[in-house]
């Protein structure tokens, strides 16, 4: 009697450990044999939490990834449950201070925040801000709702100055195919509005300039707006941020990792990934640890930012060039610190969230009658009091800045970091529509927060999602008498010269990479591999 062989588990590596690559890893680990690679010393990506001793206390701080909310982070309140993490309430004030000092206001359930300039009180430019918010706010929660032509009201679409020179959305029937820009302008939105609020308020949401705000898509802009509760004066949603910081639940998950014997590799970084006869091969640092010799598996999650990992693929496919290589990113300087002076001079008009502009942002005139003017190109600065986002035991005020107009005094900073945040223009999110055109080719995932709107839920959304797929695809299978996991095979056998023949000789006579006539090696015509051909791929060594 023959012995029937058991199902094996399928061999993935997991690419980058921020929240995608972790919720990726943590989906797969108790099916699949997973390997996750981490080219920095620490796991987490953007969850980054740093110990600081501050007047004699210490205690770990967050400097990216700080606050979440239940309607909008599902699967990330699900997962904290499951973890068993600890949550505790955040406030989300929002603060502008432009000039900077010279005009302030916070916007918070409390009079004394929203003029806690008084002069404010007296300026007609505020109240009609205040005026347009409420306007916005229904005209936005309604184009959410239901983008049909009523979204804009009484007011007639139109191009605008600012519409022409932002954004290239040229049917202006149709609101829902409008830019923020030309959303804005058929309003007809006072400057003060925009400069001193909305722009500000969007631009500190998705750490990029003003003037790429500009050109989001209002419907895309108002329904997260929705989703969010920025809409409502009353009845937002409730934030919340980890106690005691985010490396809690990033540790919870590398227990959990370990413990269902997932390899994890930190300070690793992955070189190259090639597709070659129906294997994924690693390269990394050839000389040293553990991608000396090329790694072979099943399937590949990149859950790198969408640049990083386009740079990472050997032979990109033209779909994957074309997509990948619209969803850049941009570099954001952070500070960690104690400086107030990057903060609203009123201690009242601290938020959580703090605008910083200097005077020409607020001269810039997105408005009906634009002229030469444009809103601000320069990275959005934005400084956050930490002790409003998080429970923190420190008497002194702890900062983040992002992008600050001026360096804090050095005697005040504990920590400099750079994040690469993803530019949401309408290139980047006409190649999201497209992302599923690339997904699972020869066994190669997309995951990341740039998947979506960019935050902690998108991230771990993206990479929970790629687990089902890679799951989906291996479940059914049972190995057939002879195969071998791609762990099995001799990572000798893939040589810097003899690749396409090692391979080859692996698959079996007709079994190597499937060039198609533009050099993808996926080898069909649209970029995609037929699911049933992906397993048949995947699995048969
Ligand atoms: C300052 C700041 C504050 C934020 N605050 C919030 C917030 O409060 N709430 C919220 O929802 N979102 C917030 N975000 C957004 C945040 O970016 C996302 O929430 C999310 O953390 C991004 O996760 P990710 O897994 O897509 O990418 P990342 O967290 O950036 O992870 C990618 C990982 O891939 C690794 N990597 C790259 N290349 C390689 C390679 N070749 N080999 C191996 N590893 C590699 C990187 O080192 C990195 O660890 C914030 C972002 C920043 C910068």
């Amino acid at each position: 009697m023959t012995e029937r062989p058991g199902p094996r588990r399928a061999r993935v590596a997991v690419i980058g450990s921020g929240v995608a690559g972790l919720g990726a890893a943590y989906r797969l680990a108790p099916h699949c044999e997973v390997v996750l690679y981490e080219a920095a010393g620490r796991a987490g990506g953007h969850a980054h939490s740093v110990q600081v001793t501050l007047d004699g206390v210490s205690h770990a701080v967050d400097v990216g990834f700080l606050v979440f909310n239940h309607r909008t982070y599902p699967r990330l309140r699900a997962l904290f449950a499951e973890l068993d993490v600890e949550t505790a309430a955040a406030d989300m004030s929002f603060a502008v201070s432009i000039g900077p000092h010279a005009f302030e206001w916070c916007g918070k359930d409390d009079l004394r925040a929203v003029f806690a300039q008084p002069r404010n009180a007296l300026r007609p430019r505020f109240w009609r801000m205040l005026f347009d918010l409420v306007r916005f706010n229904d005209a936005a929660t309604r184009l959410a709702r239901s983008p049909g032509p009523q979204a804009l009201g009484d007011f007639a679409p139109h191009r605008s100055a600012a519409g022409a020179a932002g954004a290239t959305r040229t049917d202006p029937k149709d609101p829902s195919a409008l830019t923020l820009a030309e959303f804005l302008d058929a309003g007809r939105y006072s400057s003060a509005f925009r400069e001193d609020y909305l722009l500000p308020m969007a631009g500190a949401i998705w750490s990029c300039p003003l003037q790429t705000m500009l050109a989001f898509p209002a419907l895309s802009f108002a329904r997260f707006c929705d989703n969010h509760g920025l809409l409502q004066l009353r009845d937002r949603p409730q934030w919340f941020t980890v106690a005691g910081g985010s490396e809690r639940y990033v540790n919870a998950l590398l227990t959990r990792l370990r413990a269902h014997g997932a390899s994890v590799h930190l300070g690793c970084a992955v070189h190259q990934v090639q597709r070659q006869g129906g294997r994924l091969w690693l390269r990394g640092d050839a000389t040293k640890g553990p991608l000396a010799q090329a790694q072979a598996f099943d399937a590949v999650v990149l859950a790198t930012h969408a640049p990083q990992a386009l740079a990472l693929l050997e032979q990109p496919s033209n779909a994957e060039q074309r997509v990948l290589g619209a969803l850049r990113t941009q570099p954001n300087q952070a500070y960690l610190h104690t400086d107030r002076r990057l903060m609203p001079r009123r201690e009242r008009a601290w938020g959580a969230w703090n605008y910083l502009a200097r005077g020409p942002e607020l001269a810039s005139r997105p408005t009906l009658s634009a002229g030469p003017q444009r809103p601000s190109t320069a990275p959005v600065s934005v400084s956050y009091w930490l002790q409003a986002l998080q429970p923190l035991p420190f008497k002194r005020p702890l900062f983040v800045s992002l992008n600050p107009l001026a360096a804090p005094d050095p005697a005040c900073v504990l920590g400099e970091f750079e994040f690469a945040h993803p530019v949401y223009d309408l290139a980047a999110l006409e190649a999201q529509q497209n992302l599923s055109e690339i997904q699972g080719a020869a066994g190669v995932w997309f995951a990341g927060a740039w998947t979506g709107y960019g935050f902690h839920e998108d991230g771990l959304r993206a990479g929970e999602q790629a687990a089902a797929a890679i799951l989906a695809q291996f479940a059914t299978r049972e190995p057939q008498a002879g195969e071998r996991t791609a762990r099995e095979m001799p990572t000798q056998a893939l040589t810097p010269t003899g690749d396409l023949e090692a391979s080859a000789a692996i698959q079996g006579s007709d079994g190597g990479p499937d060039r198609g006539s533009d050099g993808r090696s996926d080898g069909r015509s649209d970029g995609r591999p037929d699911r049933a051909d992906v397993e048949a791929d995947a699995l048969t060594a």
